[in-house]
Protein backbone atom coordinates (compact mmCIF):
# COMPACT_ATOMS: atom_id res chain seq x y z
CA UNK A 1 0.00 0.00 0.00
CA UNK A 2 1.44 3.37 -1.17
CA UNK A 3 2.35 6.23 1.58
CA UNK A 4 -0.28 8.94 1.36
CA UNK A 5 1.32 12.41 0.48
CA UNK A 6 0.86 14.87 2.92
CA UNK A 7 -0.92 16.76 0.52
CA UNK A 8 -3.66 14.18 0.25
CA UNK A 9 -3.90 14.12 3.94
CA UNK A 10 -4.15 17.83 4.21
CA UNK A 11 -6.91 18.46 1.48
CA UNK A 12 -9.59 16.69 3.28
CA UNK A 13 -8.39 18.31 7.00
CA UNK A 14 -8.97 21.87 5.58
CA UNK A 15 -12.16 21.06 3.86
CA UNK A 16 -13.28 19.91 7.17
CA UNK A 17 -12.12 22.95 8.58
CA UNK A 18 -13.94 25.08 5.93
CA UNK A 19 -17.04 22.81 6.62
CA UNK A 20 -17.03 23.78 10.29
CA UNK A 21 -16.54 27.28 9.68
CA UNK A 22 -19.28 27.65 7.25
CA UNK A 23 -21.76 25.90 10.01
CA UNK A 24 -20.24 28.18 13.13
CA UNK A 25 -21.65 31.52 10.68
CA UNK A 26 -24.85 29.83 9.96
CA UNK A 27 -25.40 29.40 13.63
CA UNK A 28 -23.54 32.55 15.13
CA UNK A 29 -25.17 35.18 12.19
CA UNK A 30 -28.02 37.15 13.52
CA UNK A 31 -31.41 35.31 11.48
CA UNK A 32 -32.72 39.01 11.08
CA UNK A 33 -32.07 41.17 8.31
CA UNK A 34 -30.22 44.59 10.59
CA UNK A 35 -32.71 46.82 9.35
CA UNK A 36 -35.69 44.26 10.17
CA UNK A 37 -35.92 45.58 14.14
CA UNK A 38 -35.32 49.67 13.22
CA UNK A 39 -38.21 51.93 12.77
CA UNK A 40 -38.43 52.05 8.86
CA UNK A 41 -40.24 54.93 6.96
CA UNK A 42 -40.82 54.79 3.05
CA UNK A 43 -41.57 57.51 1.26
CA UNK A 44 -42.60 57.56 -2.35
CA UNK A 45 -40.68 60.91 -3.73
CA UNK A 46 -37.95 62.30 -2.94
CA UNK A 47 -39.75 65.51 -1.43
CA UNK A 48 -41.56 63.38 0.91
CA UNK A 49 -38.51 61.66 1.85
CA UNK A 50 -36.44 64.42 2.33
CA UNK A 51 -39.37 65.74 4.69
CA UNK A 52 -39.28 62.52 6.86
CA UNK A 53 -35.25 62.58 6.86
CA UNK A 54 -35.43 66.39 8.35
CA UNK A 55 -38.17 65.52 11.01
CA UNK A 56 -36.36 62.44 12.01
CA UNK A 57 -32.85 63.27 11.72
CA UNK A 58 -30.38 62.47 14.71
CA UNK A 59 -32.73 59.80 15.54
CA UNK A 60 -32.12 55.83 14.39
CA UNK A 61 -35.01 55.93 12.50
CA UNK A 62 -34.34 54.43 8.91
CA UNK A 63 -35.60 56.48 5.49
CA UNK A 64 -35.88 54.86 2.39
CA UNK A 65 -36.72 56.35 -0.90
CA UNK A 66 -39.14 54.03 -2.71
CA UNK A 67 -38.95 56.03 -6.50
CA UNK A 68 -35.01 55.88 -6.84
CA UNK A 69 -33.53 59.19 -8.28
CA UNK A 70 -33.51 59.51 -11.78
CA UNK A 71 -36.77 57.58 -11.58
CA UNK A 72 -40.46 59.42 -12.47
CA UNK A 73 -43.09 58.44 -10.35
CA UNK A 74 -45.37 58.81 -12.97
CA UNK A 75 -44.67 55.23 -14.76
CA UNK A 76 -43.65 53.87 -12.13
CA UNK A 77 -44.53 50.04 -11.46
CA UNK A 78 -43.22 48.67 -8.21
CA UNK A 79 -40.75 45.71 -8.49
CA UNK A 80 -41.98 42.42 -5.43
CA UNK A 81 -38.94 43.81 -3.40
CA UNK A 82 -40.36 47.37 -3.73
CA UNK A 83 -43.80 45.79 -2.29
CA UNK A 84 -41.56 44.13 -0.09
CA UNK A 85 -40.23 47.51 1.79
CA UNK A 86 -43.53 49.20 1.85
CA UNK A 87 -44.46 45.84 3.73
CA UNK A 88 -41.87 46.07 6.54
CA UNK A 89 -42.40 49.65 6.51
CA UNK A 90 -43.41 50.87 10.15
CA UNK A 91 -44.90 54.02 7.85
CA UNK A 92 -45.11 54.55 4.27
CA UNK A 93 -46.00 58.39 3.42
CA UNK A 94 -47.57 58.74 -0.28
CA UNK A 95 -49.50 61.34 -2.35
CA UNK A 96 -52.46 59.19 -3.36
CA UNK A 97 -52.88 60.49 -6.88
CA UNK A 98 -53.44 59.17 -10.41
CA UNK A 99 -49.98 57.69 -9.96
CA UNK A 100 -50.38 55.86 -6.96
CA UNK A 101 -53.00 54.01 -8.50
CA UNK A 102 -50.97 51.05 -7.57
CA UNK A 103 -50.83 51.76 -4.26
CA UNK A 104 -54.74 52.15 -3.47
CA UNK A 105 -54.82 48.81 -4.75
CA UNK A 106 -52.10 46.41 -3.01
CA UNK A 107 -54.23 48.66 0.15
CA UNK A 108 -57.44 47.10 -1.30
CA UNK A 109 -56.16 43.84 -1.69
CA UNK A 110 -54.64 44.07 2.13
CA UNK A 111 -51.12 43.59 0.41
CA UNK A 112 -49.96 46.61 2.85
CA UNK A 113 -51.11 48.18 5.94
CA UNK A 114 -53.97 50.99 6.03
CA UNK A 115 -52.54 52.00 9.63
CA UNK A 116 -49.01 52.22 7.98
CA UNK A 117 -49.99 54.21 5.61
CA UNK A 118 -49.58 58.90 4.92
CA UNK A 119 -52.24 59.64 2.33
CA UNK A 120 -50.84 63.10 2.12
CA UNK A 121 -53.71 64.36 -0.80
CA UNK A 122 -56.22 63.65 2.46
CA UNK A 123 -54.31 66.85 4.07
CA UNK A 124 -54.92 69.17 1.67
CA UNK A 125 -57.44 70.58 -0.45
CA UNK A 126 -57.20 69.09 -4.02
CA UNK A 127 -56.43 71.48 -7.16
CA UNK A 128 -56.80 70.06 -10.64
CA UNK A 129 -54.40 70.11 -13.38
CA UNK A 130 -54.81 72.97 -16.22
CA UNK A 131 -52.87 74.81 -18.37
CA UNK A 132 -55.00 78.13 -18.03
CA UNK A 133 -54.95 77.99 -22.13
CA UNK A 134 -58.23 75.49 -21.62
CA UNK A 135 -61.27 77.70 -20.54
CA UNK A 136 -60.62 79.07 -23.78
CA UNK A 137 -59.85 76.96 -26.33
CA UNK A 138 -63.10 75.17 -25.01
CA UNK A 139 -65.06 77.89 -26.73
CA UNK A 140 -63.29 77.89 -29.49
CA UNK A 141 -63.19 74.91 -32.48
CA UNK A 142 -62.13 72.29 -30.11
CA UNK A 143 -61.05 69.89 -32.89
CA UNK A 144 -57.68 72.50 -33.24
CA UNK A 145 -57.41 72.18 -29.52
CA UNK A 146 -54.63 69.83 -28.46
CA UNK A 147 -55.56 70.57 -24.46
CA UNK A 148 -57.92 67.72 -24.02
CA UNK A 149 -60.26 69.82 -21.58
CA UNK A 150 -62.43 67.27 -21.03
CA UNK A 151 -59.62 64.83 -20.15
CA UNK A 152 -57.82 67.34 -17.68
CA UNK A 153 -61.05 68.72 -16.01
CA UNK A 154 -61.01 66.77 -12.96
CA UNK A 155 -57.62 65.36 -12.71
CA UNK A 156 -55.89 66.06 -9.48
CA UNK A 157 -52.42 67.43 -9.44
CA UNK A 158 -50.85 65.44 -7.40
CA UNK A 159 -47.38 67.96 -6.71
CA UNK A 160 -48.33 69.56 -3.63
CA UNK A 161 -45.52 69.28 -2.25
CA UNK A 162 -44.25 72.04 -4.58
CA UNK A 163 -46.09 74.64 -2.19
CA UNK A 164 -43.81 75.59 1.11
CA UNK A 165 -47.46 75.97 2.73
CA UNK A 166 -48.37 72.72 2.05
CA UNK A 167 -45.24 71.14 3.06
CA UNK A 168 -46.08 72.72 6.58
CA UNK A 169 -49.03 70.52 6.91
CA UNK A 170 -47.17 67.51 5.22
CA UNK A 171 -44.13 67.50 7.68
CA UNK A 172 -46.77 68.26 10.36
CA UNK A 173 -48.76 65.05 9.40
CA UNK A 174 -45.60 62.62 9.60
CA UNK A 175 -44.17 64.15 12.85
CA UNK A 176 -48.31 63.48 13.90
CA UNK A 177 -47.64 60.01 13.28
CA UNK A 178 -44.27 59.70 14.44
CA UNK A 179 -45.33 61.50 18.36
CA UNK A 180 -47.73 58.45 18.76
CA UNK A 181 -46.08 55.48 16.96
CA UNK A 182 -45.30 52.73 19.03
CA UNK A 183 -42.13 51.13 19.04
CA UNK A 184 -39.30 49.52 20.77
CA UNK A 185 -36.72 51.72 19.28
CA UNK A 186 -38.54 54.95 19.52
CA UNK A 187 -37.97 56.38 23.05
CA UNK A 188 -39.31 59.47 24.47
CA UNK A 189 -35.91 61.45 23.75
CA UNK A 190 -36.21 60.57 20.30
CA UNK A 191 -40.01 61.93 20.62
CA UNK A 192 -38.37 65.38 21.58
CA UNK A 193 -35.66 65.20 19.04
CA UNK A 194 -38.73 64.67 16.33
CA UNK A 195 -40.80 67.99 18.09
CA UNK A 196 -37.06 69.87 18.04
CA UNK A 197 -36.66 69.19 14.36
CA UNK A 198 -39.80 69.69 13.55
CA UNK A 199 -40.22 73.32 15.41
CA UNK A 200 -36.58 74.32 13.18
CA UNK A 201 -37.84 72.71 9.58
CA UNK A 202 -41.25 74.82 10.16
CA UNK A 203 -39.37 77.99 10.85
CA UNK A 204 -37.74 77.79 7.51
CA UNK A 205 -40.75 76.64 5.64
CA UNK A 206 -42.09 79.67 7.11
CA UNK A 207 -39.40 81.96 5.88
CA UNK A 208 -39.56 80.24 2.22
CA UNK A 209 -43.15 81.06 2.63
CA UNK A 210 -42.93 84.72 3.48
CA UNK A 211 -40.58 84.96 0.51
CA UNK A 212 -42.71 83.42 -2.25
CA UNK A 213 -45.30 85.96 -0.73
CA UNK A 214 -42.73 88.78 -0.80
CA UNK A 215 -41.63 87.81 -4.34
CA UNK A 216 -45.08 87.67 -5.76
CA UNK A 217 -46.04 90.63 -4.64
CA UNK A 218 -42.55 92.62 -5.24
CA UNK A 219 -43.19 91.40 -9.26
CA UNK A 220 -43.59 93.35 -12.12
CA UNK A 221 -45.64 90.50 -13.98
CA UNK A 222 -46.81 88.16 -11.95
CA UNK A 223 -47.82 85.34 -14.95
CA UNK A 224 -45.55 82.65 -14.86
CA UNK A 225 -45.43 81.18 -18.29
CA UNK A 226 -44.33 77.51 -18.81
CA UNK A 227 -43.21 76.38 -22.06
CA UNK A 228 -43.16 72.73 -20.75
CA UNK A 229 -45.43 70.53 -18.34
CA UNK A 230 -46.72 72.63 -15.42
CA UNK A 231 -46.56 70.82 -11.69
CA UNK A 232 -47.10 73.62 -9.84
CA UNK A 233 -50.88 74.55 -9.65
CA UNK A 234 -50.57 74.77 -5.72
CA UNK A 235 -47.67 76.37 -5.73
CA UNK A 236 -49.21 79.49 -7.53
CA UNK A 237 -52.42 79.43 -6.34
CA UNK A 238 -50.74 79.64 -2.04
CA UNK A 239 -48.79 82.63 -3.99
CA UNK A 240 -50.92 84.52 -5.59
CA UNK A 241 -49.48 84.05 -9.24
CA UNK A 242 -51.07 83.80 -12.39
CA UNK A 243 -49.99 81.00 -14.77
CA UNK A 244 -49.86 79.95 -18.62
CA UNK A 245 -49.23 76.74 -19.76
CA UNK A 246 -48.29 74.38 -22.81
CA UNK A 247 -49.36 71.25 -20.82
CA UNK A 248 -51.33 70.99 -17.31
CA UNK A 249 -49.37 67.98 -14.76
CA UNK A 250 -46.44 66.48 -15.38
CA UNK A 251 -47.82 65.43 -18.73
CA UNK A 252 -45.94 63.55 -20.87
CA UNK A 253 -46.83 65.58 -24.14
CA UNK A 254 -43.91 66.88 -25.90
CA UNK A 255 -44.90 68.12 -29.10
CA UNK A 256 -46.85 71.63 -28.74
CA UNK A 257 -49.30 72.55 -31.31
CA UNK A 258 -48.75 75.14 -33.77
CA UNK A 259 -51.73 76.74 -31.95
CA UNK A 260 -50.57 76.29 -28.28
CA UNK A 261 -46.57 77.98 -29.54
CA UNK A 262 -48.78 80.64 -31.14
CA UNK A 263 -50.41 81.62 -28.17
CA UNK A 264 -47.63 81.40 -25.64
CA UNK A 265 -45.68 83.62 -28.13
CA UNK A 266 -48.38 86.11 -28.43
CA UNK A 267 -48.79 86.06 -24.43
CA UNK A 268 -45.25 87.13 -24.10
CA UNK A 269 -45.18 89.53 -26.78
CA UNK A 270 -48.55 90.98 -25.29
CA UNK A 271 -47.44 91.19 -22.15
CA UNK A 272 -44.00 92.05 -22.34
CA UNK A 273 -42.50 89.19 -20.73
CA UNK A 274 -39.20 88.87 -19.68
CA UNK A 275 -39.20 84.96 -18.81
CA UNK A 276 -40.27 81.52 -20.46
CA UNK A 277 -40.28 78.52 -17.30
CA UNK A 278 -39.55 75.49 -18.32
CA UNK A 279 -39.02 72.37 -15.81
CA UNK A 280 -35.93 70.49 -14.25
CA UNK A 281 -35.99 67.80 -16.19
CA UNK A 282 -36.82 68.28 -19.79
CA UNK A 283 -35.32 69.34 -22.70
CA UNK A 284 -36.32 72.96 -22.79
CA UNK A 285 -36.91 73.06 -26.66
CA UNK A 286 -40.50 74.73 -26.55
CA UNK A 287 -38.96 77.04 -23.78
CA UNK A 288 -36.49 78.14 -26.10
CA UNK A 289 -38.19 78.42 -29.33
CA UNK A 290 -40.58 80.33 -27.48
CA UNK A 291 -37.54 82.54 -26.07
CA UNK A 292 -36.09 82.73 -29.60
CA UNK A 293 -39.02 84.07 -31.39
CA UNK A 294 -39.77 86.63 -28.35
CA UNK A 295 -36.50 87.79 -26.47
CA UNK A 296 -37.81 86.36 -23.69
CA UNK A 297 -35.29 84.63 -21.56
CA UNK A 298 -35.82 80.32 -20.17
CA UNK A 299 -35.26 79.75 -16.23
CA UNK A 300 -35.81 76.49 -14.48
CA UNK A 301 -37.97 75.93 -11.88
CA UNK A 302 -37.24 72.94 -9.88
CA UNK A 303 -40.69 70.61 -9.11
CA UNK A 304 -38.77 68.70 -6.31
CA UNK A 305 -39.38 65.10 -7.65
CA UNK A 306 -36.93 64.76 -10.39
CA UNK A 307 -34.36 64.21 -8.46
CA UNK A 308 -30.76 63.21 -10.56
CA UNK A 309 -28.52 60.10 -8.89
CA UNK A 310 -25.37 63.29 -8.55
CA UNK A 311 -27.85 65.45 -7.07
CA UNK A 312 -29.43 63.23 -4.67
CA UNK A 313 -25.44 62.35 -3.68
CA UNK A 314 -24.42 65.48 -2.91
CA UNK A 315 -27.56 65.66 -0.54
CA UNK A 316 -29.60 68.33 -2.04
CA UNK A 317 -32.48 68.76 -0.07
CA UNK A 318 -35.78 70.56 -0.75
CA UNK A 319 -34.73 73.67 1.18
CA UNK A 320 -32.29 74.00 -1.25
CA UNK A 321 -34.30 73.13 -4.58
CA UNK A 322 -36.85 75.91 -3.33
CA UNK A 323 -34.22 78.52 -2.48
CA UNK A 324 -32.84 78.13 -6.11
CA UNK A 325 -36.70 78.63 -6.97
CA UNK A 326 -37.03 81.47 -5.13
CA UNK A 327 -33.85 83.06 -6.52
CA UNK A 328 -35.03 82.14 -10.22
CA UNK A 329 -38.40 83.76 -9.19
CA UNK A 330 -37.11 86.76 -7.68
CA UNK A 331 -34.37 87.48 -10.70
CA UNK A 332 -37.27 86.59 -13.57
CA UNK A 333 -40.11 88.51 -12.34
CA UNK A 334 -37.64 91.63 -11.47
CA UNK A 335 -38.74 91.18 -7.64
CA UNK A 336 -35.52 92.53 -7.01
CA UNK A 337 -35.53 91.33 -3.13
CA UNK A 338 -32.54 90.89 -1.19
CA UNK A 339 -32.60 87.03 -0.36
CA UNK A 340 -29.67 87.44 2.15
CA UNK A 341 -32.00 86.64 4.66
CA UNK A 342 -33.86 83.41 3.33
CA UNK A 343 -30.31 82.19 2.95
CA UNK A 344 -29.62 83.25 6.51
CA UNK A 345 -32.71 81.51 7.75
CA UNK A 346 -32.29 77.85 5.34
CA UNK A 347 -28.90 77.59 7.27
ZN1 LIG B 1 -44.85 65.07 -11.71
Amino acid sequence: MPKPTLKALIIPFALAIAALAITLFAILAPSKSPQSDQFTITASNFALHDFARAITADTPVDNSLLVKPGRSTHDYDPSPEDILQIQRSDLFIYVGGESDAWIERLLDEQQISAKNTLRLLDLITPETEATALEAETEDHDSASSDYHSSDHATDIDEHIWTSPSNALQITQAIYDRLAVAQHEQITSSHRTIFAKNLKTYHAKLNALHQAFRDISHAATNRTLVFADPFPFRYFVSAYNFDYLAAFPGCSDESEASPQTVAKLIDFVNTNKSNSIFKIEHTSGQLAQTIADATGAKVYTLHSAHFITPEEFNRGLTYLDLMYSNAETLNQALSSNLDLRSLKDALK
